[in-house]
């Protein structure tokens, strides 16, 4: 049920992903019951799981790693089976953290929250609030080690109460002194992500009269769109929202229909909706030269992305191609001006480069040189530093 922990697999040739669904629930519901999560491996630095004293909900971090710096990661409010699936899921995906930052080239370690939402009616009013003190408290009692941020359930009123029994929040809305919105930023970390692999799969990084196919006018697609637009590229989009029709036409995109827009001819294709774009079904019908989307979780599973190698179809690891978002939030912590933030979001354009050409050398995936890419820089840095930072 949810993303980014999967490891790469050791694949020939193809272009692997990690491959599970990750969906943006409505910011005031709880998602509903999540299917069993299977078992981790336990490679973690820590794992705390606690009883919120004011509603006897779990609450839960796993800390993966602060090899590199303080573990970063949002927390979920999630309906799972059991705690025993709240606490796997966040232990994947504190993995999956630590490998984003390290691929990124980020000061950061990678951490996860879950609060375990209970049977029954969305949470709201007084009990969400409490469950969000009770988050807040574990958050505070590690000292700095985990910061938390959002993640699906979770709105940024919701991280504004956090932030009342924790400073270690960030994605703040301004208002509370935060930096607000990253999309801005994920979209610019795509594009250079979609110019790398322009660069590698036609020798020019050039937008202008490239065919590119938008999957998704949200935050993140409808500032790509403009980007791109801009750029001159020829842009197909589509939104399962109609309204979104409008923008399309501000933008001279042409506007097709959801089920359409994986399918259509294309230089890129971009899916920046929701995670699991690329199926079984529709890997064998695809007409693009490049998948590089701020989707995560792109692929449905990593076998697809053999099969994507198999047809020649480049695929931009997902976890580097929208790192922008975490850029974003690493800004915030290190006090960086915009302008240095957008410089390390463009600075995605290099990271993917040096991903394909080692994938290419080495005729591994570009997920595995991406894993490769992220296991040397914490190797590295474990190195430098060996036993202070873990007991910091
Ligand atoms: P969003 O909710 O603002 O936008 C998603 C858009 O996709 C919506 O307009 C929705 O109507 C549309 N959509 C949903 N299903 C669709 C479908 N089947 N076909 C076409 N359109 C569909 O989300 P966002 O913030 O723009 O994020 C988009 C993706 O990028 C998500 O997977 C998210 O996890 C990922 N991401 C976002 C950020 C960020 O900064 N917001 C950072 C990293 C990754």
């Amino acid at each position: 049920m949810s993303p980014l922990g999967s490891h790469a697999s050791n694949g020939r040739r193809a272009k692997t992903a990690t491959g599970r669904r990750s969906k943006k629930a409505p910011a005031s519901k709880v998602p509903a019951q999540a299917e069993s999560v299977p078992p981790v491996e336990f490679d973690h630095e820590e794992l705390v799981v606690r009883r919120g004293p004011r509603t006897g909900m779990e609450t839960i971090v796993a800390i993966h790693s602060t090899t590199l710096g303080p573990a970063l990661g949002g927390v979920r409010l999630w309906r799972y089976g059991s705690v025993l699936d709240g606490a796997r899921d966040a232990l994947r995906l504190a993995r999956g953290m630590t490998y984003k930052a390290a691929a990124a080239r980020l000061q950061l370690g990678g951490g996860k929250g879950v609060i375990v939402a209970p049977e029954g009616p969305d949470l709201h009013g007084p009990r969400r609030r409490d469950a969000l003190l009770d988050f807040g408290e574990v958050v505070e009692s590690l000292g700095g080690r985990y910061i938390t941020a959002e993640d699906v359930g979770i709105s940024p009123e919701d991280l504004v109460a956090i932030h009342e029994r924790t400073s270690h929040a960030t994605g703040l809305p301004p208002e509370h002194g935060g930096s607000g919105d990253p999309s801005p930023f994920t979209a610019i970390g795509v594009e250079a992500a979609i110019r790398a692999c322009l660069a590698e799969v036609f020798g020019s990084e050039e937008l202008h009269g490239r065919r590119i196919a938008i999957a998704g006018l949200g935050h993140v697609g409808a500032k790509l769109a403009a980007r791109l637009a801009e750029r001159g590229a020829g842009l197909i989009v589509c939104d399962i929202d109609p309204g979104k029709q409008v923008l399309a036409e501000d933008l001279g995109a042409n506007w097709v229909e959801p089920d359409e827009e994986l399918l259509v001819e294309c230089d890129v294709l971009a899916p920046c909706a929701l995670g699991g774009a690329i199926e079984p079904d529709n890997v064998e019908k695809l007409r693009c030269a490049i998948v590089c989307g701020s989707a995560n979780n792109v692929l449905a599973n990593d076998a697809l992305a053999e099969r994507l190698a198999e047809r020649e179809i480049l695929y931009a690891p997902d976890f580097i191609a929208n790192a922008g978002g975490l850029i974003h939030v690493y800004g915030e912590i290190h006090e960086l001006s915009d302008e240095e933030t957008v410089a390390l979001a463009e600075g995605i354009r290099d990271s993917i480069s040096s991903v394909l050409e080692t994938a290419r050398l080495r005729e591994i995936t570009p997920l595995a040189a991406a894993y490769e890419l992220a296991r040397e820089r914490l190797k590295e840095a474990r190195l430098e530093s060996p036993p202070a930072r873990l007991a910091s």
